[in-house]
């Protein structure tokens, strides 16, 4: 894939005993892309392993063209990565912290005192820049994170969970910074979430990993479906045996919180002969089953497929 700017092929990488990737192979295209997965899928693993933090027991990494294993310090030089845990250095203001990064990377001294500046204004620490690192809320020491790593104008941004541990409104700033990197600045990335919401906000293609595969891929538009179509329902009966007709009739059922369920009708789903097929017809083929079943449906209505939908059907939730 000529686009792809991260490749794995059949990498494995364990842990002692634990797998965290087990025989991976996928490819990220450029632009803004959602490494999706719950805690413990092997994201931060992945991103490690492009890093050349870790080292695979098997396979190959390439990152923009670049093998992982015979070019490392090349490959770092031309990332950005804003590591899950904290970055900071104590007893560091941040101008000089961000600075003294950008030298790290290459940069000369005065380049990347003059970067440090317009980074740190960029992620909206522009006046507490001379402030002690230490004495920042975790807000901050995200956005010092972000800072940190566009220092050096990377050609490619690894997020590990980025709005980790923000308020509400500070959360939705970091997206919107995520935002304005990828579709205004060109920036290609890899957002790195165990939240939906997040990678649906910023991200147009996503990888979906769990328990160190990949579940899914491909883009937001494509995976959430435009000619599958989803209905909320709720029945009085035997919720089983219905599920189970449903199944066996070719639809896919996800469990939510409250009793109502969602029904997905594939694309390749038949309308009853005669018919032109859609919505009408859908609905009344989940009647249809319900009374096979046994059950009364009491609710039923059209809904939009989310990236919930999706996710929840990957890794098998429904
Ligand atoms: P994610 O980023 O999706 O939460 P990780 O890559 O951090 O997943 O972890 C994948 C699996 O590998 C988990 O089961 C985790 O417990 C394990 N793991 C991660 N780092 C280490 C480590 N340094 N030593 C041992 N096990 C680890």
């Amino acid at each position: 894939m000529s686009e792809s700017v991260v490749s794995l092929d059949k990498v494995t990488v364990t842990y002692g005993k634990q797998q965290a990737l087990r025989n991976v192979s996928v490819a990220f295209p450029k632009g803004a892309v959602g490494l999706l997965g719950p805690n413990g899928a092997g994201k931060s693993t992945m991103l490690k392993s492009l890093l050349g933090f870790v080292v695979p027991d098997s396979g190959r990494l390439d990152v923009l063209g670049l093998n992982v294993a015979d070019k490392p310090l090349e490959v770092r030089a031309r990332l950005g990565y804003m590591p899950e845990s904290d970055a900071i250095i104590p007893g560091m203001n941040a101008v000089s912290f961000v600075a003294y990064c950008g030298q790290l990377s290459g940069l000369p001294k005065a380049d990347a005192m003059q970067r440090a500046h317009e980074v740190l204004y960029y992620v909206g620490l522009g006046e507490a820049r001379y402030r002690n690192t230490e004495t920042y809320s975790t807000g901050m020491k995200q956005r010092i994170k972000l800072a940190q790593a566009l220092v050096h104008d990377p050609d490619l941004l690894f997020l590990d969970e980025p709005t980790n541990g923000m308020d509400p409104k500070g959360r939705e700033e970091m997206l919107e910074l995520i935002r304005d990197l990828a579709h205004n600045k060109g920036v290609n990335l890899i957002l790195s979430s165990h939240l939906l919401p997040d990678v649906e906000y910023t991200c147009d293609y996503v990888v979906v990993m769990d328990k160190g595969a990949i579940a899914t891929s491909g883009t937001v538009e494509a995976l959430k479906g435009p000619s599958g179509r989803v209905f909320e329902v709720r029945v009085k009966g035997d919720v089983n045996v219905f599920v189970a007709a449903l199944r066996a009739a070719g639809l896919d059922v996800a469990d939510t919180d409250e009793d109502v369920m969602r029904v997905f009708v594939p694309a390749s789903a038949k309308a009853p002969a005669g018919r032109p097929g859609g919505a009408g017809d859908d609905q009344r083929m989940i009647c249809d089953v319900a009374r096979g079943a046994g059950a009364q449906i009491r609710h039923l209505k059209p809904s939009l497929p989310t990236l919930e939908d999706v996710f929840a059907r990957a890794i098998g939730e429904a």
